[in-house]
């Protein structure tokens, strides 16, 4: 066992990864056997940058994406579109502005048609199989919240569930973390601890590979001649660019401290006036919700087909949408909406992430990846905002 696996293993768990491990039965390896070495452990593998893009077209599937850095900032592309210089520095470099949400959850989809004789009126999700090459661990991270909602009994989700199972997931470790990254502050490194099928790791000329799932171990062995075995110094660089991201993030966030329990905290501050003044910066523009990770809520609308024929239709929504929570009502009447108020809806994000999620799915719904700070028009920032309410909460005592 290297000294990087058994430094992975000192991390603390990600809760609800084993759970999302059974829910969709892609044989992920479990943690034990990821980082005790329980006879699944894999070999740390390099391959130079040279053969990357190659290795790559190696992972079945039928569309492959992947980051890409390059004058028009960070992306996803298609691989078979990239710039193979800027595929390289986009793993290198900072995460994405856009998460792996939308491979699994278009931000529009069909979902039905109906008035027409049909044996079945859901519409048909395909069985593409997509490589999502370059995930991060705050977005593998945010994979466990997301299958504790999206597969859980008796009624899973369709169109996400088969999406999630025709996907495989080669993560990368962040090297570079962006300005707004806060993982550390919730307790998680900048790498993938679980919901991967390959990681990679940036190191000289080149990436270390390790498997995460059967199907990544498989996709190690065939494509072994490519492949070199990782030497101790490439693991111990490895070791050092992952303390270097640690470090860099403990800098950063350093200023900020954020309260050991929400669902303690929260409630006692929901009259303070910091709310009141990051409110002031908020135009309801639902940027913040579109980026996160974690976000899933939809609206579902339905529209004429041709004669007789209808579609229903789910977009993203937005619990910071002005109507987002109004219920139906008599027409011409004001509607019941028990988030009608800017301040309740604000609120809400942070306590549903910070406070309700832990009720249910037993998750925090935030990953702590900072991109809600980047879009945001009002530079709203999740880090100042919950350490607010701390400093609130110590003052109160
Ligand atoms: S991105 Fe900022 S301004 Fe837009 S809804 Fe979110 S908090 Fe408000
Ligand atoms: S709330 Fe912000 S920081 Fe947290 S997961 Fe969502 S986008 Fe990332």
């Amino acid at each position: 066992m290297s000294g990087s696996v058994a430094r992975r293993a000192s991390h603390r768990g990600v809760g609800g990864s084993r759970r999302s491990l059974r829910l969709h039965g892609k044989g992920w390896l479990e943690k034990s056997q990821v980082f005790a070495g329980q006879g699944l452990m894999p070999d740390v593998k390099f391959i130079g940058d040279d053969r990357l893009i190659e290795f790559m077209r190696r992972v079945p599937g039928d569309r492959r994406f992947t980051n890409s850095q390059n004058d028009e900032g960070r992306l996803w592309v298609d691989l078979e579109d990239a710039d193979p210089a800027a595929v390289l520095n986009g793993l290198r470099g900072a995460r994405p502005y856009y998460s792996l949400k939308s491979a699994l959850m278009p931000a529009i989809e069909l979902v039905a048609r109906y008035g027409q004789a049909q044996d079945d009126p859901l519409a048909e999700v395909g069985d593409a199989h997509v490589v999502l090459i370059g995930v991060r661990g705050c977005e593998c991270r945010a994979l466990s919240y997301l299958d504790a909602i999206m597969l859980d009994e008796p009624m899973p989700e369709p169109f996400y569930e088969s999406r999630r199972k025709n996907c495989t997931i080669v993560s990368v470790d962040c090297a570079v973390p962006a300005e707004s990254c806060f993982c550390n502050l919730l307790g998680e490194p900048a790498y993938a601890e679980a919901n991967f099928d390959l990681n990679l790791s940036p190191c000289e000329g080149g990436f270390l590979v390790e498997a995460g799932s059967e199907t990544g171990e498989a996709i190690l062995a065939d494509a072994s001649s490519l492949l070199s075995d990782a030497t101790g110094e490439q693991q111990d660089a490895r070791d050092d660019m992952q303390r270097q991201a640690a470090e860099t993030l403990d800098g950063q966030n350093a200023q900020y401290g954020l309260p050991e329990d929400f669902a303690e905290s929260m409630p006692a501050t929901l009259e303070e006036a910091f709310w009141r003044a990051e409110l002031a910066e908020c135009v309801q523009c639902g940027g913040c919700t579109a980026v996160c990770p974690t976000c899933y809520c939809f609206l579902l609308y339905d529209q004429e087909a041709g004669e007789g024929a209808y579609e229903r239709v789910r977009v993203w929504d937005s619990c910071q949408f002005t109507g987002y929570s109004e219920m139906a009502g008599p027409p011409g009447t004001m509607k019941p909406d028990p988030r009608r108020g800017h301040m309740s809806k604000f609120q809400h994000r942070f306590a549903h992430k910070f406070w309700y999620s832990g009720v249910y799915p037993g998750i925090l719904g935030c990953v702590g990846c900072g991109r809600c700070r980047d879009t945001c028009p009002g530079a709203i920032d999740l880090r100042r905002v919950l350490s607010e309410m701390q400093s609130e909460r110590v003052k109160n005592e």
